[in-house]
């Protein structure tokens, strides 16, 4: 079905299927025409590719991501939406719908039994509820996939965007550039959605790096260390990662001066090489 983005026809398929929004589960629907096609054709929906999507909705993306991709598997929590998405994409033969929680989803497991010899892409319009944890959870599981092209709330993607060793960086930037190149796509408004939100959105692309910095032997430590270090914003390297950590302030302070950095440094000041150095010589001295 080709008008998922016109109000009128929305409301009277809402209303047939007795739909109503739940706000818990982040439903914002995207009604502005021009942006889906430019989801799909900005984020790997192509002949070749497999699109992995997260939270259909009515299926107005997932339309846009079955005309041009081999194949479409969306992972959609509300099992309410299951008759309205037979009813929206019955003409295509190329998709399939999972109802559950995306985050129990064994994606690796999915990857193999649906998407066999194709290159494999990840699209979705986030429930802005869990934007971090969905994307924390695609990059740190190192799935064989080339991008993933989200579109998030304006402040998360302030985060998600911010160069290290910036001002508005934190833990959670650290580890989008550490396993991919992220990059803002274009910004889309409020109205754009409806229920309309209170913020704006944006859509970025997270191309994932091929190899992940070299230095790194405990990733486990690694972003443990990163994520003590951004817990106490404004703080000095120093206090967060001994505070949070429960490491002497010593021992910090020689991994701080090991790795030629000023005793009064702070996390959003570094690098990703010197944080990575930081965190070698801390584990090694513990
Ligand atoms: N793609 C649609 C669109 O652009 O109109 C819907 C986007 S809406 C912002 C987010 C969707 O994610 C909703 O359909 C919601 O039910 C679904 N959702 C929420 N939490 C989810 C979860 N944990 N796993 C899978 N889907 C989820």
């Amino acid at each position: 079905m080709d008008n998922l983005s016109n109000i009128s026809v929305v409301k009277e398929l809402l209303s047939r299927h007795g739909f109503t929004f739940s706000k818990a589960l982040g439903q914002n629907f995207l009604v502005n025409p021009t942006v889906c096609p430019k989801i799909a054709e900005m984020g790997n929906a192509k002949p070749g590719f497999g699109i992995i999507e997260i939270g259909t909705g009515i299926g107005v993306l997932t339309n846009e991501l079955c005309k041009r991709a081999d194949k479409v598997v969306a992972i959609e929590i509300d099992d309410r939406l299951k008759p309205v998405l037979e009813e929206t994409l019955s003409e295509y033969d190329n998709f399939k719908l999972i109802i559950s929680d995306v985050l129990k989803v064994d994606l690796h497991e999915l990857i193999r039994q649906e998407f066999e010899g194709l290159d494999v892409a990840v699209c979705a319009n986030l429930p802005y509820y869990i934007t971090s944890p969905i994307i924390m959870s695609l990059l740190e599981s190192r799935l064989p996939i080339k991008s993933v092209t989200v579109m998030v709330q304006k402040e998360a993607g302030t985060r998600l965007l911010a160069k290290v060793g910036s001002r508005d960086m934190g833990a959670v930037t650290v580890a989008v550039n550490y396993f991919s190149e992220p990059r803002l796509l274009f910004n889309v408004s409020r109205g754009s959605f409806m229920p309309s939100p209170n913020v704006d959105s944006c859509v970025i692309r997270f191309d994932i790096r091929e190899s992940t910095p070299a230095g790194v032997t405990d990733e486990q430590f690694f972003f443990k260390t990163v994520r003590a270090a951004f817990s106490q914003r404004r703080k000095t390297l120093s206090n967060s990662v001994s505070s949070a950590m429960g490491i002497d302030k010593s021992v910090v302070a020689s991994a701080i001066e090991a790795s030629s950095l000023s005793p009064s440094c702070r996390p959003e000041a570094l690098s990703m090489e010197q944080l990575i150095l930081f965190c070698e010589n801390l584990r090694k001295l513990l």
